[in-house]
């Protein structure tokens, strides 16, 4: 039976038949027995399937990998330990020493140090281009070794909006798949493959844990891409794999190729799977997905039309305003709401926007966003800290910018707690 949104939160994943817990069970348990020798030997041969190891698979990270595969309408998915680690996943799993790619410049600080400055280390290159640039411009930085186009769906901390199913034009007339990082949109009010995009990732650690319980990661497949058709341009997946009994993922899984690589190449030689623990945490967080997202976007409509209209806010991004430059795009990829995250910089120096965040009540400062709890943060002075001047104005990260995310309590104490700290300044 086709089951929506809300019921996928609930119910994907995981069905208990007679007499088996209602709650997914947490499988805390590194291997998995078999009876005879023979039986282990088969798992090994590829000629049967079952668990054996929690490194390459186990059945509650399973479980809760199947329900993000079933929101985001993709045909596999695979649970990383965080974010970052399913964002190197997504771009290693294609991308290898002397391949290139490209990425928007609004991306999370740590995506653009992973790009590049870890990556590059590794010998393969990435371009920055600005998703304000015309296609002709962003084109011209194609090259025969480039493997992906990156983006994020909403980028943190800037909440530009990713014009998803252009960039998945631009990246299929060069042969490559579009990546989109759909952590702050969440399948709920987008889902990147119904506009081109080919594989999704999210740091589950955001809205769809949403109770800051654990640090996860997720890449999704929509299995639409095909492969062979640029069989030279990925033989990594087309061609024999000499680790993996000389098989070739494409020929050998077909669509799910792509995902298959990422857990009997990249999971068994790198690790990065989540604790059984900690993808319970987050199912039970998927539970309630749909309902939150939909109170952090009513609760930031508000937040942001109060900040607005406030004369000590200098500027302010949410794509949710009319009068931000990503409206229309928000309203076509995000018409039910974007997220509970609003950017904005308050009149007068840096220094300001630190003090209004010293004088918050409960409103929170933490290396977080995307919480049922709001909280802030300052980027040019925590999680972008790294960052030159010019690298932050090319992340597009003005020294002012606050990124304040706005959680599910009641939004008239949000505005409260808010507006006394602008009045102590
Ligand atoms: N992608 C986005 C859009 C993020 O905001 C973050 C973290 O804030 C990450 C990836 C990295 O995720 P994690 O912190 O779970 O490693």
């Amino acid at each position: 039976m086709k089951k929506n949104l809300e019921t996928i939160c609930i119910h994907g994943g995981w069905k208990a038949t007679k007499g088996e817990p209602q709650q997914l069970p947490i499988y805390q348990s590194t291997t998995f027995r078999y009876e005879t020798s023979d039986q282990m030997a088969k798992l090994f041969d590829l000629e049967d399937t079952g668990y054996f190891y929690t490194r390459l698979a186990n059945p509650t990270n399973d479980a809760v990998a199947k329900k993000i595969a079933a929101l985001e309408g993709g045909v596999g998915a695979v649970l990383t330990s965080s974010g970052q680690a399913a964002n190197f996943y997504a771009i290693f799993n294609i991308c290898q020493a002397g391949d290139h790619f490209i990425t928007s410049n609004n991306i999370y600080g740590g995506t653009f140090n992973l790009f590049g400055v870890t990556l590059k280390k590794l010998g393969i290159e990435c371009t920055f281009i600005d998703q304000d640039w015309d296609d002709e411009r962003i084109e011209a930085e194609f090259r025969p070794n480039t493997k992906c186009f990156f983006g994020e769906t909403i980028s943190n901390p800037g909440c530009r909006i990713f014009d998803i199913e252009r960039f998945a034009r631009i990246a299929h007339k060069h042969g490559v798949p579009l990546i989109v990082d759909n952590t702050f949109a969440t399948p709920i009010n987008c889902r990147p493959f119904e506009w081109g995009a080919d594989i999704v990732t999210h740091s589950t650690t955001k809205y769809m844990d949403g109770h800051a319980t654990q640090v996860g990661g997720c890449v999704v497949d929509s299995g639409n891409f095909d492969w062979e058709a640029q069989h030279d341009k990925f033989t990594c997946l087309t061609e024999p794999d000499e680790s993996y009994h000389g098989l070739t993922y494409t020929t050998a899984f077909g669509n799910m190729a792509y995902t298959t690589k990422i857990v009997v190449q990249l999971m068994r030689d790198l690790g990065s799977i989540p604790a059984p623990q900690n993808s319970f945490l987050l199912n039970i967080g998927l539970e309630t997905l749909a309902l939150r997202m939909r109170q952090h976007c009513a609760n930031a409509q508000k937040v942001a039309e109060w900040l607005e209209k406030n004369e000590k806010v200098g500027w302010i991004s949410y794509a949710g305003l009319p009068s931000n430059q990503d409206h229309a795009l928000a309203q076509k990829y995000l018409p039910g709401g974007t997220c509970g995250v609003i950017a904005f910089g308050l009149k007068g120096s840096r220094e300001e926007a630190i003090r209004f965040m010293d004088n918050l009540d409960f409103i929170s400062i933490v290396t977080h966003v995307a919480d049922a709890r709001t909280c802030v943060l300052h980027p040019a002075s925590h999680t972008h800290r790294q960052l030159s001047e010019e690298q932050l104005r090319e992340a597009g990260i003005s020294p002012d910018l606050v990124r304040l995310s706005v959680g599910i309590e009641n939004v008239d104490d949000i505005i409260a707690d808010l507006q006394q700290a602008m009045d102590k300044m």
